[in-house]
């Protein structure tokens, strides 16, 4: 079934789909159509900030997808949940909001993208934001994202203290001018609600009569005429549909869902292609290469007094006035995000800038979505956050409906294993503190016992897992670089008429959590998109 034309699709409404739907139909001239393989964002437990923490493997409303073995994890498949509902992933995400640090924009600049230093997204976020704080250089207000603080907590204050016992500065702004130091993350909630892409772009949108938001819309491929971008196919309930795009389409089903649809449509490395039975349209060898993802290693304790969320979730009571508290004043445990307290430090006094990303949480468990440990526990969890370690997506079938195969690779870089190791170190030394000592009664992982290199490493090896930010497999580079996929406008390569605008394009994971960065590529691909005719 062919439908009438769009003048623009958007593949994918997660956190810059959602984006990208709402400022290229702010134009009613420009009819919009927005597919979105996912259901709407009803679930309550959406919208309640901690509520990730059951979202996180639900599968009515993730892809559930896991990676291949990993050969520096002892062969464990590590669990990689994304988003499949309107708000993608920012539907499910810990909260945290972290734009990382400006020498990465820089850096991208310098890898020879014009328009992406620092200096020429900075506006973009701003434009993103509306921040609790109020305007300053760095940040904006009246934007669609609300960006908030969390509460105070006398752990992340220890932490802090902590911190400062070994020369790391207190923080107050981890995306102001510089990002180094210790303090609280700053949350994407508004009034004790999350908000989500979809809360803050697609409520306010989509009653446009000229955006049209389908939903349970799986996309099987783009069909392409010569080298342009025609149309797309998807499908519901058994039905194919076909539906064409009269300017532009913009695939932004992620970092798994973009090199997949790609290469589906026989866009990507000719040979994996024709492998599996895709007619190679377009041999573009970068599709699905250049994957990377933030790796964590956690150090638990067993805490000396009853202040983490154990020992509220212990008592049916405590519960009832947790929900409580959050039903009156939109306050208390329920609104914390996937860390209260954050630390920016560098493993190495010679970096320019911080490697590694704290995050401190206050409960414990034996791993996430796991029910919490029956005693009073937090956690501090470290991860590095510029890998070398590359890994792949690539289709295994050319059924859409099958996952790709995902090798993330951790820990194949030396860099990376001394980072990881290193920081677990830290945190070690951290714990051992005059201010942070009062409140451990105990380490329970790594364990008191490990204290080498090797016991760290074989501890990352064993229990570490993904912090969730895969990224790159779409990455953005100058046509010189063989494993370029879009250009420095996000226009695929030696097609017309597509684009891909979410965390795929990065060409190196930004050194922090993913989500502000992907909401600014979508703001500023719709500018990029509005702006040609
Ligand atoms: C559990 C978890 C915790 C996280 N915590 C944080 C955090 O605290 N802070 C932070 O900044 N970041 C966090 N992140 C990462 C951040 O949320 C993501 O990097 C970001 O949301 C990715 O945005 P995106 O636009 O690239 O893709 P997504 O938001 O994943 O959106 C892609 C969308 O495309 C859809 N799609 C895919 N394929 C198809 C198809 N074939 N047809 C139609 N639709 C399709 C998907 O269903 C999805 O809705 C977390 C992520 C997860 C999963």
């Amino acid at each position: 079934m062919t439908e009438q034309a769009f003048d623009f699709i958007v593949i994918g409404a997660g956190s810059a789909g959602c984006v990208l739907a709402n400022r290229l139909s702010a134009d009613p001239a420009n009819r919009v159509l927005l597919l979105e393989a996912g259901g709407r964002d009803t679930s309550p437990w959406i919208h309640v900030p901690i509520g990730y923490y059951r979202t996180i493997f639900d599968t009515r409303i993730g892809w559930g997808y896991q990676t291949e073995p990993e050969p520096a994890l002892n062969g464990r498949r590590i669990p990689w949940p994304r988003g499949k509902v309107l708000g993608g992933s920012s539907s499910i995400n810990g909260l945290v909001y972290i734009r990382g640090q400006k020498e990465d924009f820089d850096h991208w600049r310098q890898l020879g993208n014009q328009g992406w230093s620092y200096d020429d997204v900075l506006p973009y976020f701003k434009r993103a934001e509306d921040q609790a704080r109020g305007p300053d250089p760095y940040h904006g207000v009246g934007g669609p994202l609300s960006v908030g603080d969390s509460a105070r907590h006398e752990l992340v204050e220890a932490y802090i203290q902590a911190c400062i016992d070994l020369g790391i500065p207190r923080n107050d702004d981890f995306n102001g001018p510089i990002q180094e130091g210790a303090g609280y993350f700053q949350l994407t909630n508004r009034k004790g609600f999350r908000c989500s892409a979809a809360v803050a772009y697609l409520r306010p949108a989509k009653k446009r009569p000229n955006l049209k938001i389908e939903t349970g819309a799986l996309v099987r491929r783009i069909v392409l005429d010569g080298r342009r971008a025609l149309a797309v196919t998807w499908r519901r309930d058994g039905m194919e549909r076909t539906v064409s795009a009269r300017r532009e389409i913009v695939l932004a089903a992620g970092a798994i869902g973009s090199p997949q649809g790609l290469q589906l449509s026989g866009i990507g490395p000719a040979e994996h292609l024709r492998a599996h039975g895709i007619e190679a349209l377009h041999d573009l060898p970068g599709v699905g290469h250049n994957l990377q993802d933030h790796f964590q290693a956690r150090s638990v304790y067993r805490c000396t007094r009853p202040i983490t969320l154990n020992d509220r979730v212990r008592s049916p009571w405590q519960k009832l006035l947790m929900g409580l508290e959050w039903f009156v004043f939109r306050t208390g445990p329920l609104t914390v995000g996937a860390g209260q307290g954050g630390i920016f430090a560098r493993t190495r006094p010679e970096l320019a800038t911080p490697d590694v990303q704290f995050h401190i949480i206050l409960f414990s468990a034996d791993r996430p979505g796991t029910p919490l440990h029956p005693f009073s526990g937090f956690t501090a969890s470290v991860c590095q956050l510029r890998p070398d370690s590359r890994g792949t997506v690539m289709i295994r079938s050319p059924d859409p409906e099958a996952h790709p195969a995902i090798v993330a690779n951790y820990l194949a870089a030396e860099t990376d294993r001394r980072a990881i190791i290193d920081g677990l170190h830290l945190a070690r030394r951290l714990a051992q503190t005059e201010s942070l000592k009062p409140y451990i009664a105990e380490e329970i992982e790594p364990g008191p016992d490990k204290t080498s290199d090797d016991d760290m490493l074989a501890q990352a090896r064993a229990r570490g897992s993904t912090i969730f930010h895969p990224s790159g497999t779409c990455m953005m580079a100058p046509a010189s670089n063989p494993m370029a996929v879009v250009d420095h406008e996000l226009r695929v390569h030696g097609l017309e008429a597509l684009r891909v605008a979410d965390a795929s394009i990065m060409p190196t994971v930004v050194s922090g959590n993913t989500n502000a960065a992907c909401i600014m590529i979508g703001e500023k691909c719709a500018d990029l998109m509005l702006a040609a005719r």
